[in-house]
């Protein structure tokens, strides 16, 4: 079995991650641009995916096909990741955070600005990676609640 940074090592280029998928560049694109994903950037501009990447998107998939779920909806499941928990911000940037106070979005999906995210790398963020499978978001509200 692959180590954690071998999972997380980014290799494959979009094409290769869309057969892999089975679905195409323009749809996976879309997922970029909806901020369902993260992919990472080189300098020139190419995107590449890890095998993390994959299970993410794999767990939309099924999100999207078996449970019918919308492109806003996990979104919004998304936005419900307790941030705040994760990171331990202050009450006075929750006070002043738009994902903290909104409930549509991911909280990577927002521009911080003079908090304590203002200079997180969000693909590398225990936010977004940590609860990258299906079920761990509802691992967490477990832990949490215990
Ligand atoms: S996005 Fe950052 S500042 Fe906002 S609530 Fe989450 S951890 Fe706190």
């Amino acid at each position: 079995m692959l180590n954690t940074l071998e999972n997380d090592e980014p290799i494959f280029p979009i094409s290769t991650a869309a057969k892999l998928l089975n679905i195409s560049i323009h749809t996976l694109r879309m997922y970029e641009r909806e901020g369902l994903i993260i992919p990472y950037k080189k300098e020139s501009n190419q995107r590449l995916y890890s095998k993390s990447d994959i299970e993410r998107l794999e767990c939309i998939r099924k999100a999207i096909n078996e449970f019918k779920i919308s492109i806003n909806g996990i979104k919004a499941l998304y936005s419900l990741i307790p941030c705040w928990e994760i990171v331990k911000c202050s009450q006075k940037d929750r006070k002043n955070c738009k994902a903290y106070n909104n409930h549509s979005e991911p909280c990577w999906n927002y521009e911080h600005r003079k908090n304590i995210c203002e200079k997180r790398d969000c693909r590398n963020c225990d936010v977004y990676k940590k609860y990258n499978q299906c079920g761990e978001i509802k691992e967490l509200i477990k832990s949490i609640s215990r």
